[in-house]
């Protein structure tokens, strides 16, 4: 089994789920009292929300390519960002390393792609919804079109994940206004979780109990079972470069 290395701590409420996931994992396929072999640098989310606020992405890039310099030298042999909004910088990451790097975005691209499907309503926080990171990545990686809501749509999303879930608060007030923003995207075949800490808000059950079909990508949980897979060698060095 591989160690796999964690940049986490943005935020830790979402981290937590990738810890519980990733040995929950390991323990089911090989059994008995296997658990995960993992690296965590969990940060100090402040310093990293004081980036983003101040849109200073060369520092952020800096920052986390020394986390995962950290990790690697550690003895990582994969190494994850568990966030999507800074996968904006993902390049500077993955020069600073020269373990492989599991990019958030390759992996939901390719499991809706799998699927068939291929026009996605993109939801993160403004970050990742306004800028092109995501979208454009998902678009040459996976050949998808995706959607993103409207701006008005766009504040209440973000605003929902750092005043409420990155702080833990899960209101079913905001799980209602998420499902009414997925409501009027008339035109998207399926649903990104494209913020590690939606998942806690909502599920694909609760888009099924208000008559919402779209079929919904976790990009938290995507993330997972690939390093899932990298770690217990069932996929190969060649498939991630
Ligand atoms: N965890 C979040 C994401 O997946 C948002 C917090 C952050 O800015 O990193 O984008």
């Amino acid at each position: 089994m591989k160690t796999i290395g964690l940049i986490g701590g943005t935020s830790w409420e979402s981290t937590l789920d990738y810890y519980r996931l990733l040995n929950q994992g390991v323990r089911d396929r090989l059994g008995g009292f296997h658990s995960a072999r993992l690296l965590l640098s969990s940060v100090d989310f402040a310093e990293f929300v004081s980036l983003l606020q101040s849109g200073d992405w060369a520092m952020l890039g800096d920052r986390l390519a020394v986390e995962a310099k950290l990790l690697e030298t550690a003895g990582a042999q994969v190494i994850l960002l568990c966030t999507n909004t800074m996968h904006k910088v993902a390049p500077a990451v993955q020069t600073a390393i020269s373990v492989p790097f599991l990019d958030i975005r390759s992996e939901c691209g390719a499991a809706i792609a799998r699927q068939g499907l291929a026009r996605p309503l993109l939801l993160g926080t403004r970050y990742t919804m306004e800028s092109d990171f995501f979208t454009g990545h998902l678009q040459r990686s996976a050949q998808l079109q995706p959607l993103v809501p409207s701006l008005d749509d766009q504040r209440v999303i973000d605003r929902i994940i750092f005043e409420e879930l990155v702080k833990g608060v899960v209101l079913p007030a905001s799980r209602a206004q998420y499902l009414a923003i997925i409501a009027k995207a008339s035109k998207a075949d399926c649903v990104i979780f494209g913020c590690t800490e939606i998942g806690m808000l909502l599920t694909q059950a609760d888009l099924v109990a208000s008559g919402l079909s779209l079929p919904v990508f976790d990009t938290m949980k995507l993330h997972v079972e690939a390093a899932l897979a990298f770690a217990l060698n069932e996929t190969s060095l060649e498939e991630k470069p």
